[in-house]
């Protein structure tokens, strides 16, 4: 999968893209990075990418011409590869968007700087993302979430190839706790079940938990998914139990 970046900070890409999974899935060949820095683009002689809003107004606005031609002469006209945006005012990041992009071969990234970009800049995007419900400096940090969840998902990223099924939000819940060695520490005991052996109990175990959990944190994320009968009893026990303890 390829994904063609345009920053007017390619400098802070580098440190994330070659360190652990990303670096290798980049080794691999399963991924290619191509960061463009816009300014490369400006048309002055002093590289100038921003000015000052119509209207008055604090704050400069990304320049629309640099960034036209620099998608422009990078991605040429080409309909398979969707455009995103990245905006605290788009669509909202999430395990099933990342799945959604992952089928692309791919995938351009915009990243804004400022106090926001040229309205104009929003015809070239096909998409728009938000990592969240709050505002960041720029796009950068928000193109790498972007980058960096996609990635986990294409066959051969991981280590495991099974590690990205049981991850939270997978499936749709949270995932169910770890424990490594020892087996006690500071008086705190890893589940006896986890040292049975007995897989079949461990992964019943790894389900309650992370219903559970779910309950517990994210009661939301339980009305998305198809659960059991035996499952969904099992949570209005656990909700009943809630509700005598408190
Ligand atoms: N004034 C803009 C607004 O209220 O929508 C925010 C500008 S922000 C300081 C600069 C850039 O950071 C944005 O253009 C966008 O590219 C990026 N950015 C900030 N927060 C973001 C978020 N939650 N998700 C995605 N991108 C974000």
């Amino acid at each position: 999968m390829q994904f063609e970046v345009f920053t007017l900070l390619p400098e802070v890409f580098p440190p994330y893209l070659e360190s652990s999974i990303l670096q290798r899935a980049r080794q691999n060949g399963l991924i290619e990075t191509r960061i463009h820095n816009i300014r490369d683009w400006a048309r002055d002689k002093h590289h100038t990418t921003d000015d000052m809003p119509y209207g008055g107004g604090g704050g400069m606005v990304m320049k629309p011409e640099p960034v036209f031609d620099a998608l422009e002469s990078v991605l040429g006209p080409d309909p398979d590869c969707p455009v995103i945006l990245l905006t605290p005012q788009g669509r909202v990041f999430t395990q099933a968007v990342a799945r959604e992009l992952s089928a692309h071969a791919r995938l351009g990234l915009i990243c804004g700087r400022y106090e926001g970009f040229d309205e104009r800049i929003r015809s070239l995007a096909s998409d728009e993302i938000s990592v969240g419900d709050y505002v960041l400096t720029g796009g950068e940090l928000p193109a790498l979430i972007v980058i960096d969840a996609v990635t986990r998902l294409l066959p051969g990223a991981l280590g495991d190839p099974t590690g990205a099924q049981d991850d939270s939000h997978a499936s749709g819940l949270l995932e169910y706790p770890h424990y490594t060695r020892p087996p006690e520490y500071r008086g705190l005991r890893v589940p006896e079940i986890l040292l049975s052996g007995d897989h079949a109990k461990i992964e019943q175990w790894r389900r309650e938990q992370s219903l559970l959990r779910t309950l517990q944190r994210r009661p939301d994320l339980l009305k998305k998914i198809d659960l059991t009968e035996k499952e969904k009893a099992f949570i209005e026990d656990r909700k009943s139990k809630i509700k005598n303890e408190s």
